[in-house]
């Protein structure tokens, strides 16, 4: 039997695409319009090091402009390529279409193994990256505005905003330039759990619909759910952290680059995340079983899935093999175009990709907000806030003196009603209301039309129809 050739990742993403459009009443033009990928710019650059100049292949791919500043990470790694980061910079289009994040799609990549090169070392290549990328706007704050992926992190955007500075002294508006930032360099607060946090959010909002969870033959809460992760990096560390530690699932199994860990009565997920830190993988970790092929592992039973590595993870040769009831695509592309339709065959449920990690793009346009208008969110009205708010229980507990002791407050209630928001609480406000609508607009979408088979088609026609509407008011 011959194998049947997997698409690539920016075909898969085109096959979705296709998928939502052959459903939908576009013209033609504008269908291809909207799918193509505008522009991708590849650089090659040179920095000596080690006594030798070495050079380094990077890219950014521009996928469309209906919305500016464009927005999109930049990956390191080395399977980085013009495929992998035209697939991302679509993904990333849908994305903020679907949240609602006012921004075209862009992606970045260098081809590089960060962990073979020191710290210093990796300062001069993003410094040199950068300075390609700025200097024909592709870094900039009103047309193209980075964040981290994999590989990259706040130590990067840091890099990468001093550079933009340096090139741009009298920008006003220069930390608006990239996203992921640390706090004292212009980040905000909750941008490092965003994408993690938006992961449970979404899981949260899903089991608030009966009818969805029946989808997915499961029933109940998130609570005791068996959760497999692959991935225990910056996505998957916090959504398996917040998972289990505030929702009561077990994540039964860790998938990384060198194995797996098992564990049935639930992992302690900050004791493997610190064994990674401190090991560089998950073999030789005491209290959980190991597993040397990993990638198996993803086909253990359990109640939800989430790859949360990188893209291409389950596909034709795996897919039917997945026994799992949910999967929720905390990566971007982890499952391949043709193991998504026998996965829906299977009848398991796949919250996707451009609606599961929007969590991480939400919060960069909280930041790009922030950085715009040059205040951090909550400082005017905080105070006035609690004071509003003692001024109220002091009433209460004048009215309770008069009334005598029929009734009155809890000290853990009065502490918490009198506190103002600070800017992590209204960050994650802001995610967890957009988690929230942008689930209800997908599966209203899924529920009222019998020619939509799941959430993902669903998602891709919200998405290209704002982003249609938005071609059609700049008159194409
Ligand atoms: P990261 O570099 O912090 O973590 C990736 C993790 O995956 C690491 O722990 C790494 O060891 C592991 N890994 C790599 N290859 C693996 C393999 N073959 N098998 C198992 N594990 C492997 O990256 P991240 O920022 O967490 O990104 C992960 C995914 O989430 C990517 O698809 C990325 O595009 C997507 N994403 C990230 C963000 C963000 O804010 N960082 C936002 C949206 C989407």
């Amino acid at each position: 039997m011959t194998a049947i050739a997997e698409p690539t990742f920016r075909e898969s993403v085109d096959l979705m695409f296709n998928r939502a459009v052959s459903v939908m009443d576009l013209s033609p033009g504008l269908e291809e319009k909207i799918r193509v990928c505008n522009a991708t710019y590849t650089v090659r650059f040179g920095v000596r090091l080690r006594g030798r100049i070495q050079t380094f292949t990077g890219y950014r791919s521009v996928h469309s402009e209906h919305m500016e500043p464009v927005k999109g990470g930049i990956r390191y790694s080395l399977a980085v390529n013009q495929d992998e980061v035209e697939a991302l910079a679509a993904l990333m289009t849908y994305k903020c279409a679907l949240v609602e994040a006012p921004f075209g799609g862009s992606k970045g990549g260098l081809c590089i193994d960060p962990r073979q090169y020191e710290e210093h070392e990796l300062e001069r290549i993003t410094r040199r990256f950068a300075y390609e990328l700025a200097k024909r706007d592709l870094i900039h704050p009103s047309q193209n505005v980075p964040a981290p992926d994999m590989g990259t992190g706040e130590r990067e955007m840091a890099w990468i905003a001093d550079q933009y500075h340096r090139m741009n002294t009298t920008d006003i508006n220069a930390n608006a330039c990239v996203t992921g930032k640390p706090i004292h360099a212009g980040g905000i607060h909750g941008r490092v759990e965003a994408t993690g946090r938006g992961v449970q959010y979404a899981l949260k909002e899903f089991f608030r619909h009966p009818e969805d969870i029946a989808a997915a033959g499961m029933e109940g809460s998130l609570d005791g759910k068996r959760i497999i992760v692959q991935g225990l990096g910056n996505v998957g560390y916090h959504a398996a952290k917040f998972l289990s530690q505030e929702d009561g699932a077990k994540i039964t199994a860790v998938v990384e680059r060198d194995g797996a860990l098992i564990d049935d009565n639930g992992l302690d997920v900050d004791a493997v995340r610190n064994w990674i830190a401190s090991h560089g993988g998950v073999e030789g970790y005491a209290d959980a079983t190991y597993v040397a092929d990993g990638v198996s592992v993803l086909e253990k039973d359990c109640d939800i899935l989430i790859p949360a590595a990188l893209e291409a993870v389950i596909t034709l040769q795996n897919a039917a093999r997945i026994s799992t009831k949910l999967i929720i695509e905390a990566a971007n592309g982890p499952i391949t175009a043709g193991a998504d339709e026998i996965l829906r065959q299977k009848g398991v449920l796949v919250i996707p990709d451009l609606y599961a990690n929007a969590g991480g793009v939400t919060v960069s346009y909280f930041e790009w907000v922030k950085n715009l208008s040059h205040i951090r969110f909550g400082r005017m009205q905080r105070r006035q806030e609690e004071a509003r708010h003692t001024l109220l229980v002091a009433e209460l507990e004048r009215l309770d003196r008069y009334l005598g002791d029929s009734w009155s407050m809890t000290p853990s209630f009065k502490d918490k009603y009198l506190r103002g928001a600070d800017e992590l609480e209204l960050v994650r406000s802001g995610l967890d209301d957009t988690m929230r609508i942008a689930y209800q607009s997908m599966r209203e979408v899924w529920h009222a039309r019998d020619d939509v088979p799941d959430l993902r088609v669903a998602a891709y026609i919200v998405a290209i129809e704002r982003v249609a509407l938005s071609y059609r008011d700049k008159g194409l």
